[in-house]
């Protein structure tokens, strides 16, 4: 198919892009590098009238650590971050997320701010920003506004992101030294989305397990040094709590199998 006419407009700057999008109403969308709208216009489940295409705006396209954190500004694709040489330093989980993504032909269009705008429940970049407690920022005529992670993704591509707000950057924790951290995930085939993805951050008194692909949305909890027998139960409940259900790629039943498996795997993955 093919998607419905819509005027293109090119912003040169982050001050145009949020003027785009606030005088254009709710008919407008970001467009960033296009790896997931561009397949949403084409099977028409979005129909706006105008897309800002923002992938070209000079003082969007940043990655840089400041505060703490890593911020990565919504031109800035996911490549020119995975290829970071101090990535594995800066933010040791996002390292070994990436390769997970797809293909690097993607990664090498799509956007880190992009994906989080998104928030597929299945996508590893929403997953780790839940787990580390990074932030979105979020900008529009009036101003900026910044939330935290878990209070940003609130379902299956629904955010807590207003029509006219761009997320002009997202923050991931840089790394902290008394940390360790894991990533891993179960898909079909390298490259697919994935059935269940896990993340772990392990600290001197602290676990949490980070899930996505199970609920609507990425979801953590935390416990104290929990091992053994109560580690195993905990991460149960927590399986249980994420109220999976059947679909064509996998049943419930497995789904909560992989948070157990997984799970278990990447904190012990971590703790080594
Ligand atoms: C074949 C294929 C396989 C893929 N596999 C995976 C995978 O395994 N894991 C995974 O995580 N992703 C996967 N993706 C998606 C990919 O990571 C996308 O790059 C990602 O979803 C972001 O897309 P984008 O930056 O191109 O944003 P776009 O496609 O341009 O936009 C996506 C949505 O976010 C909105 N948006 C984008 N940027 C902003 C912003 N700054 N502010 C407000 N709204 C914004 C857009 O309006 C649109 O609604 C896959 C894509 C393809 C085509």
């Amino acid at each position: 198919m093919k998607p419905q006419a819509f005027d293109y407009v090119r912003a040169d700057g982050v001050a145009e892009a949020v003027e785009l999008l606030g005088s254009s109403g709710e008919d407008a969308r970001i467009l960033a590098g296009g790896q997931s709208l561009m397949a949403v216009l084409n099977l028409r489940l979005a129909q706006p009238s105008v897309l800002i295409d923002v992938s070209h705006t000079v003082d969007l396209n940043y990655v840089r650590p400041d505060n703490g954190y890593l911020a990565i500004g919504a031109a800035a694709t996911q490549g020119s971050v995975e290829w970071r040489k101090t990535l594995t330093q800066e933010v040791p989980l996002l390292a070994q997320a990436f390769p997970h993504i797809s293909h690097f032909q993607i990664r090498n269009r799509g956007t880190v701010c992009g994906s989080v705008a998104h928030a597929d429940p299945s996508a590893e970049l929403p997953l780790a920003l839940v787990a580390l407690g990074g932030q979105v920022v979020l900008r529009n005529r009036k101003g900026r506004r910044v939330l935290a992670a878990e209070d940003f993704f609130l379902g299956m591509l629904m955010t807590a992101r207003a029509p006219d707000e761009l997320v002009e950057e997202v923050r991931y924790p840089l790394a902290d030294g008394r940390f360790r951290y894991a990533f891993d995930e179960f898909s079909l085939r390298h490259g697919d989305f994935a059935i269940v993805s896990v993340a772990s951050v392990v600290g001197p008194n602290s676990i949490r397990l980070a899930v996505g692909g199970v609920s609507d949305r990425p979801r953590a909890k935390t416990w104290e040094r929990l091992q053994g027998a109560d580690l195993e139960s905990a991460i149960n409940d927590f399986a249980w709590e994420l109220g999976a259900r059947d679909d064509h790629h996998a049943s419930a039943k497995f789904r909560r199998q992989l948070v157990r498996h997984l799970g278990n795997a990447v904190i012990q993955k971590a703790l080594s």
